[in-house]
């Protein structure tokens, strides 16, 4: 059945990737991928730099677009797609309406440098869901004071540790209420010392809601923790899925194996 442009639709997963292809010129990164992440479900992806796992959150975010294949989002294309050989056109305002579901923590935090750390967190809730500035507030020190830094609220962000401005981003995507969490590996930028403070929060944000969340991070004892379920790419393909005790005690793939082997 093509997909329509309607609502939510019940049932489906949080995330649909099918038979998607994505190539950068004549470079193709995912090749035929098919998965789904349920709602509520924890899903890491792990494998070797370059297989295409920043590919995938950034697609889904819509930071990159299709070369072939179908997306969805409960239910809803993610963007214009073509089916059956059928254009299938979404309008902007829908196609903003889905992202909206949609959150982001990146590797370089990206705060903007000339706002307060609270107002980074204010700024989206204001200006996209239309937040009054004093119920923006109010959420967004409620979400400083989850992710420690409630003390930082008047601070510029540049005075920030690293880490102390990573915990400041996701408290910032967490303030625009998402249904899907996007992590990409969001401690590869810090000091050593400052990945478990982060880690740290987002355990706390995995235990405590039901954020349905995509995570691409090198930290295999975090994914151990955190996951539902594993899913080691090479080439852009999966190669291996499973759950993360077994990804990480009993790989059946000599692939998985080797890059596991590699990190731990
Ligand atoms: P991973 O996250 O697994 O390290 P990426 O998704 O970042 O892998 O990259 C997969 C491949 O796609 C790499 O070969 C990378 O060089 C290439 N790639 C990613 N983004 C671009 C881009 N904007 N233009 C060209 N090539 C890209």
């Amino acid at each position: 059945m093509p997909p329509t442009d309607s609502t939510a639709v019940a049932g489906q997963p949080a995330i649909r990737f099918e038979n998607v292809v994505k190539k950068f010129g004549d470079h193709t990164v995912l090749d035929d991928l098919n998965f789904d992440v349920q709602r509520g479900e924890r899903v890491t992806l792990i494998g070797p730099s370059g297989s295409g796992k920043t590919t995938i959150l950034r697609l889904v975010m819509t930071l990159e677009h299709l070369t072939g294949g179908y997306m969805f989002v409960d239910g809803e294309p993610l963007t214009h797609m073509e089916v059956n050989g059928r254009r299938v056109e979404r309008r902007s305002k829908d196609v903003a309406r889905t992202t909206q579901k949609i959150g982001m923590v990146f590797q370089q935090f990206n705060l903007f440098p000339n706002m307060s750390v609270l107002e980074n967190i204010t700024e989206a809730p204001v200006h996209v869901l239309g937040r009054s500035q004093d119920q923006a507030r109010a959420r967004g020190l409620e979400l400083l004071d989850q992710v420690g830094l409630a003390d930082k609220a008047d601070e510029h962000p540049t005075r920030l540790s690293g880490g102390q401005q990573q915990r400041v981003a996701i408290a910032r995507a967490l303030a625009m209420d998402p249904e899907i969490l996007l992590l990409d590996e969001v401690t590869s930028a810090l000091d050593p010392e400052l990945v478990g403070e982060v880690l740290g929060v987002l355990r706390d944000v995995a235990k405590s809601t039901d954020i349905t969340m995509l995570i691409v991070t090198h930290e295999m004892q975090f994914a151990q923790d955190v996951s539902h379920r594993v899913l080691m790419f090479d080439g852009g393909s999966i190669v291996e899925e499973a759950s993360p005790d077994v990804m990480f005690t009993a790989p059946e793939n000599e692939r998985t194996r080797a890059f596991l082997q590699a990190v731990l």
